[in-house]
């Protein structure tokens, strides 16, 4: 057995996987995590990047990176549109990303490339690999119950649900239940026919491709699995959770992670802190940010937060806060710019997490059993909240426009009463099947087993 695993990976040797991350928190991490899932089945790793938001090489020695210019000016690079820097990124890169990509299959010093794993949101890069004869595989870092949103845009349009309309929010969408017209995943205040323009287009080339990676697994998303693999011709490999693969990984984070917040949840009670982030891209007014803080005071439980900068619109940090306010709180909390999240969820003392359910925090707090306050923003994360709170009931919704009372009493259902107490019980078990899922003969490792030789014998 042993033997035929070296001769195995001795003939992958010399095969090179080319991974290209959109630019972003949460695409970048999970493009990581594949490689150095990918690296440990013998595959050697070249990952081209944008200067935008680089990733730092030197965490990675084992792998190659090869940066390109993104074309970006500085209105553009500091821009928080992200449907407009998407489909800037999938202009701006079609030039260098295939310059950089004929440099790559052209060097015969360099193993032969076994194919491309892009980004699904860049598109572009499907026309890019026909033109050169190179298989493209998709990672797609959302989840497969909001994929199967996406993939429906177009009947939805023609049924009138999308754009929405106000006086339709709470109505059903018959077509994808449980979901109401306002947990469609949109943005506000951005163009929509850019929107569903960058939406078609990951859809479509994803479709195109040869394939298309998941950072999730069977047993969470069975039954969109089941229509996915119905409605696409190409398979689908669902090989997560990523960052529970045992294997020496290092941080991709863009911003320091603060590790003060680990000696101060080391001083709290087991479950007793409310872990509150809303990621790397959304954004609150003032008035959402005081309820939140004020809600989070009122709860009279720990609660450490993460407060980005950037996160309040118009400030810098912390200045809509009251003075004193945390003075107040004697010790009660801790804010911090950015958390070591992974560490974070699973300390003792973490008993819910405040999140914005984009597909990686909401994966990370189901891999360590901590129930969510769910409060999403745009896009695919209002499927998200949606699942959590109506079909794996692993969190409460808190929702939109929730005021400090109502956000006290929804942390108060959560962890203090009986509420709480199953719903901790079902993301227990969820856990476990997260954890069953990457165990010997488990169903991401053979969805893992499929890719790898679904790639090895691709051909280019
Ligand atoms: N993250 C982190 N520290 C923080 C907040 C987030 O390291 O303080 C990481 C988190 O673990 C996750 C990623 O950043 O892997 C955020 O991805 P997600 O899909 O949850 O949200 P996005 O930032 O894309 O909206």
């Amino acid at each position: 057995m042993e033997n035929q695993i070296d001769t195995q990976m001795e003939q992958r040797k010399g095969r090179r996987l080319v991974l290209f991350p959109l630019p972003f928190q949460g695409h970048i991490n999970p493009m990581l995590l594949l490689a150095t899932i990918l690296h440990s089945k013998g595959f050697s790793i070249t990952i081209i990047h944008t200067n935008f938001n680089s990733p730092n090489p030197s965490n990675f020695p084992n792998f190659t990176f090869h940066s390109i210019p993104d074309g970006f000016s500085e209105s553009e690079a500091s821009s928080k549109d992200v449907v407009f820097l998407a489909k800037l990124l999938n202009t701006k890169c079609v030039e260098p990303f295939r310059d950089c990509m004929v440099k790559l299959l052209s060097d015969v010093s360099e193993e032969p490339i076994s194919c491309l794993i892009s980004d699904a949101f860049f598109y572009f890069s499907q026309a890019v690999a026909d033109s050169l004869k190179l298989p493209r595989v998709v990672l797609r870092t959302g989840g497969l119950s909001s994929f199967v949103v996406f993939v429906a845009f177009p009947l939805l349009r023609e049924r009138g649900y999308l754009p929405i309309q106000d006086s339709q929010l709470e109505e059903p969408v018959a077509e994808l239940p449980p979901l109401k017209v306002k947990d469609l995943p949109v943005i506000d205040n951005v163009d929509p026919d850019s929107y569903y323009e960058i939406i078609a287009g990951m859809v479509n080339e994803s479709k195109a491709s040869a394939g298309i990676i998941w950072n999730s697994f069977e047993e969470l998303e069975q039954s969109e699995l089941n229509t996915l693999r119905q409605e696409f011709p190409n398979p689908i490999f669902p090989i997560g959770p990523f960052h529970k693969y045992h294997l020496t990984s290092s941080s991709s984070s863009l911003l320091a992670q603060d590790q003060s917040s680990i000696s101060w949840l080391d001083k709290q009670a087991p479950k007793s802190v409310i872990y509150a982030s809303f990621g790397s891209l959304a954004a609150l007014n003032e008035a959402q940010f005081l309820e939140i803080a004020w809600g989070l005071a009122n709860s009279n439980q720990p609660f450490l937060w993460v407060v980005r900068p950037g996160l309040v619109r118009g400030s810098e940090w912390l200045e809509p806060l009251p003075s004193g306010f945390l003075e107040t709180l004697n010790g009660r909390a801790h804010i911090i710019k950015w958390a070591p999240q992974l560490e974070v969820l699973a300390h003792p003392a973490v008993g819910a997490f405040w999140t914005h359910n984009g597909w990686n925090s909401t994966l990370e707090s189901i891999c360590e059993g901590v129930p969510m306050i769910c409060m999403p923003c745009f896009t695919d994360q209002m499927v998200n909240a949606k699942y959590v709170s109506q079909v794996w009931k692993v969190g409460l919704q808190l929702e939109n426009g929730s005021d400090r009372l109502m956000i006290e009493r929804c942390i108060r259902r959560l962890m203090v009463e009986k509420e709480g107490e199953e719903i901790r019980d079902r993301i227990s078990k969820l856990k476990d099947k997260a954890k069953f899922c990457l165990q010997q003969g488990g169903s991401s490792l053979q969805n893992l087993d499929s890719l790898v030789s679904h790639i090895s014998k691709l051909e280019s």
